[in-house]
């Protein structure tokens, strides 16, 4: 009997069913018939990548390395499409990637990243997983400036069976946090997820904001916020790019989690914000429902991008 490859359990395990941004077809198109690679054929190849969002210089580099590890002048698609793969995983692997480790309890989880990105869902969704783990968390609702935010997560709280620090809609966001910690050390938990805002009146404010949420945390527990996590919707492909280096700069990022990668064109994005901020990739969102939030595994998701 034949196994399934291994690219093929490494692609379900990332979770990612649907549509990908279908740089494989390009690839055939190009190389159709084994036919010799020309400076064009390259000049295409680099094309498909820029097309899937993956960023000019990424594209560019990425193309260089292939080809000079050719050395033969006909190649076929699935060679270039290997040796692609190869190279995209190496670089993902060198910037980081996977899932982190808790430390002592309490450990704090401050997420950052713009509104509609799914902040507040994967907030949900890595508590279900904690929780599936065995970790107890808390969740606070950080996100003050609306109370519809505050809602969310309160509903999230009370399906996933686990208790949310809030308070009313205009609070201190720096005291729900204050708030936040204390509960979960009086509580012994092993974890706190605290959502914040994406959006105040101007950039300046939020990031204000967020320093001054840090700065409490801090000083309330040495040595936390033990991660500070961007999440990006990969659907604003290089747009989302400008948004995660101001967050980076200014938020003290320590991981990126990349939502809606689940049937988006612009999935290449993953490599261009690795590339760019240098921060690991930590999950992937690939669906709206809780369980769909997979660990990033650069060999599974550079075999996703160079399918279809
Ligand atoms: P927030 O404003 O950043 O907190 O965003 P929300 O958590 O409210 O999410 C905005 C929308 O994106 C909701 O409809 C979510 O269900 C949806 N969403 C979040 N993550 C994913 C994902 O990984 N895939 C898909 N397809 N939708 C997602």
């Amino acid at each position: 009997m034949q196994r399934p490859p291994r690219d093929a359990a490494a692609l379900a395990a990332l979770g990612l069913r649907g549509l990908s941004p279908g740089i494989g077809a390009r690839l055939r198109a190009i190389f159709r018939g084994g036919r010799a690679a020309t400076e064009d054929s390259w000049a295409d190849v680099e094309e498909a990548l820029i097309a899937a969002d993956v960023g000019a210089v990424a594209a560019l580099e990425l193309v260089d390395a292939v080809r000079s590890r050719s050395t033969i002048r006909a190649r076929d698609a699935d060679e270039i499409r290997a040796e692609l793969r190869q190279e995209i995983a190496r670089r993902l692997a060198e910037v980081g990637s996977g899932t982190f480790e808790l430390g002592p309890p309490p450990s704090v989880l401050l997420f950052v990243g713009v509104n509609g990105t799914g902040k507040t869902t994967t907030v949900a969704k890595l508590a279900a997983r904690l929780g599936r783990d065995g970790r107890s968390v808390a969740l606070a609702a950080g996100d003050t400036f609306r109370a519809a935010a505050i809602e969310q997560l309160r509903i999230w709280g009370e399906q996933l069976g686990v208790p949310v620090i809030a308070q009313r809609a205009g609070a201190d966001p720096g005291a729900v946090a204050f708030d936040a910690v204390t509960a979960a050390e009086a509580r012994g938990l092993d974890a706190v997820l605290i959502d914040t805002a994406g959006r105040l009146h101007t950039k300046g404010q939020l990031m204000a904001e967020l320093t001054k949420i840090r700065r409490v945390v801090e000083r309330r527990l040495p040595g936390q916020p033990r991660h500070v996590i961007l999440v990006l919707d990969a659907t604003t492909g290089q747009n989302g790019l400008a948004q995660a280096e101001a967050f980076a700069a200014d938020a003290g990022v320590t991981g990126v989690i990349i939502t809606k990668l689940d049937g988006t064109a612009k999935g290449g994005v993953v490599v261009a914000v690795a590339e760019r901020l240098r921060i690991p990739i930590q999950f992937v969102g690939v669906g709206e429902g809780l369980g769909d939030l997979a660990p990033f595994d650069p060999h599974a998701y550079a075999e996703w991008l160079l399918s279809g």
